[in-house]
């Protein structure tokens, strides 16, 4: 049986998609109908039901069904007259129910409609009838009526039903639910950029994109990425596991955001970060973008298919606890960067400095010391989707610190087998088993990458990966990179004056401290987050003074540091730290002996 959807741009001006879905057959019992209250790759309660509105149901013969809702996120039509007098003989039956959704949520995570185009994920917008979770679907995307969205064109990773033209509107079909909600869809007039990966088409549509785009950059810069990844994983056949992708690009003054899916993936970025016409070396910008699209990609194959056993299937009603997103999303984060270094993209040196900068990010935070990667992971829910002021000093980033053991992992494996092995290996190996399984795959076990690491290179990892992942060590990766050539010494910080001298991160516009780190001189003296510092030593600090102030002041001298708690003016002695800040500078030793070369450059190229 087939669940039919029509979801329509009903009213630009007031954010409202109008959506009906479909089912033969109802539960005479009273049908369910259900919408998630997450969105996979999102790690957070959303509750999407929040924005549907005014929700009707009618029988197959156009009657009003009665319709209740029976907690947040599940409406129950009536008994049918075939439930409610069993004996009836069995007739066709159907319901459809009709209803709105507010779409004013611009990320990759929701739904998003305004005059200038409409976004969506079918977990925001899309009923589930209960009980037909692996049920087909078709979806008629519907044009909006507004004659000022007459020329949009809409592009997804949904595939197009006989008689719809890939990239209109019309019908669309996806093999059940979860395929459906995992294909996001873009409308507007958006930038529509194409390239090859071993002959799979690839799309990258931008919206917002602003005239002197540098499409002809952007597609083979991109394609290269993807080709590294696909290489990586297939180095034999080069070719995705997908018949086609799309980025779906949503490109604004400020933002940045990506979201994985099976086949495509939605991108947030700022406009500036995109290459123009004429433009020469890349930017940080471009290589934060580039480093974004190449994250969501790679989670094609992890964690799109290669998944935590804690994941299938999802259960989108409820929080789903895994202790291992430090793989999933750490792994991700080591390779986005390796991957653009691999390509070319990224010079040795260039990415030596993307890696100081996220040390000095992970070892600049006491949360890592107080909170392992199996727990940042498993609290993911509460605590790293959900920061506030304290996070710093109480989360371990999975992302970054799971990058840096990823690292680690790989540099062991390589020095431990003379760079026969490597993390590549580990990768592949699952590949193979999610192949291997198809219907049956179970996914990885919470316990078990040790074990997978020992199989796939033979070497005995594990008590490293308790250390690094259940406990709070830190790898020593300044040890392990000198086996590779790469030097590591303490580094200038880039850091304003005030984060360094004072120990918080302060808004210099208005003075006011976002977080005090544990132990630093402004927690010492009593300051605390939400105070506005107004003065040092009698002077204003407000304005972006604030850094010149303090830059002046020699280390381990005290000062008199005026600020405002709440609205009440009050003096903190705060001692100048004497200690930077940790930082770090890597890099390359200019003359290696050859085996650290042949190391070096199976890691990260010559
Ligand atoms: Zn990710």
């Amino acid at each position: 049986m087939t669940t039919h959807y029509t979801i329509r741009p009903v009213d630009l001006g007031s954010h409202t998609f109008h959506v009906t879905v479909q089912i033969d057959d109802p539960d005479p019992q009273g049908q369910r109908f259900f919408l998630p209250a997450w969105i996979p790759g999102s790690y957070m309660i959303r509750d999407f039901a929040r924005h549907v509105l005014r929700v009707r149901a009618r029988d197959g013969r156009g009657r009003p069904v009665p319709i209740e809702k029976v907690d947040k996120h599940t409406w129950r039509c009536a008994p049918t007259a075939a439930g409610a007098r069993r004996r009836t003989p069995a007739r066709p039956a159907s319901i459809t129910l009709a209803y709105e959704v507010y779409a004013h949520d611009l990320s990759v995570r929701g739904a998003h409609l305004d005059t200038t185009h409409g976004f969506f994920n079918g977990s925001s917008v899309f009923l589930l009838p209960l009980g037909r979770e692996w049920d087909a679907c078709e979806v008629e995307i519907l044009a909006p009526e507004d004659s000022a969205a007459h020329d949009w064109r809409l592009t997804t990773a949904l595939e197009p039903c006989a008689g719809t033209a890939r990239g209109g509107f019309g019908r669309y079909r996806a093999q059940d639910y979860d395929e459906l909600i995992d294909a996001p869809v873009e409308m507007g007039r958006f930038a529509s950029l194409r390239f090859e990966v071993h002959g799979v088409p690839h799309e990258i549509a931008v919206t917002g994109a602003g005239p002197h785009l540098d499409s002809a950059r952007l597609a083979s810069d991109l394609a290269q990425v993807c080709a590294t990844h696909a290489r990586m994983f297939e180095p034999r056949s080069r070719v995705p596991p997908f018949a086609r992708y799309a980025f779906l690009t949503f490109a604004v003054d400020d933002g940045y955001g990506g979201l994985e899916h099976r086949a495509s993936t939605a991108l947030l970025c700022r406009r500036d970060d995109l290459p123009y016409a004429g433009m020469q070396a890349s930017t940080e910008g471009y290589r934060r973008f580039l480093g974004l699209a190449s994250h969501e990609y790679f989670h094609a194959w992890h964690v799109k298919r290669i998944r935590p056993a804690a994941f299938i299937p999802y259960d989108l009603a409820r929080e789903n606890h895994t202790t291992l997103l430090w793989v999933f999303e750490g792994f991700t984060s080591y390779y986005d960067d390796l991957a653009l270094v691999r390509c070319g993209l990224l010079r040795p040196e260039q990415y030596l400095d993307v890696l100081a900068r996220t040390m000095a990010t992970v070892l600049q935070h006491s949360g890592r010391r107080k909170q392992s990667l199996a727990e940042s992971s498993f609290d993911a829910w509460i605590k790293y989707y959900k920061p506030d002021e304290n996070t710093p000093n109480a989360v371990v980033s999975y992302y970054q610190k799971g990058a840096l053991v990823a690292l680690a992992l790989d540099l062991s494996i390589r020095r431990e087998t003379a760079g026969r092995r490597s993390l590549d290996d580990v990768m592949r190996h699952l590949w193979r088993r999610y192949k291997q399984a198809g219907a049956d795959y179970a996914g990885v076990a919470e316990d078990e990458i040790a074990a997978i690491v020992q199989e796939a290179t033979g070497v005995d990892a594990s008590r490293s990966i308790t250390a690094w992942t259940r406990e709070t060590a830190d790898p020593d990766l300044a040890e392990q990179l000198l086996d590779f050539g790469v030097r590591v010494e303490a580094g200038p910080t880039l850091d304003p004056p005030h984060f360094a001298r004072l120990g918080c991160r302060v808004d210099p516009a208005d003075g006011r401290i976002r977080l005090a780190f544990d132990g630093g001189p402004a927690q010492r003296a009593g300051l605390s987050a939400g105070d506005q510092i107004v003065a040092v030593e009698g002077w204003r600090a407000g304005n972006n003074r604030l850094d010149a102030l303090l830059a002046r002041i020699p280390p381990g001298r005290t000062v008199e540091i005026l600020a405002f708690r709440r609205d009440e003016l009050l003096r903190f002695p705060v001692r100048i730290a004497t200690q930077p800040p940790v930082s770090w500078k890597l890099s390359l030793d200019p003359r290696p002996t050859s085996s650290i070369r042949r190391l070096r450059t199976g890691w990260i190229g010559s």
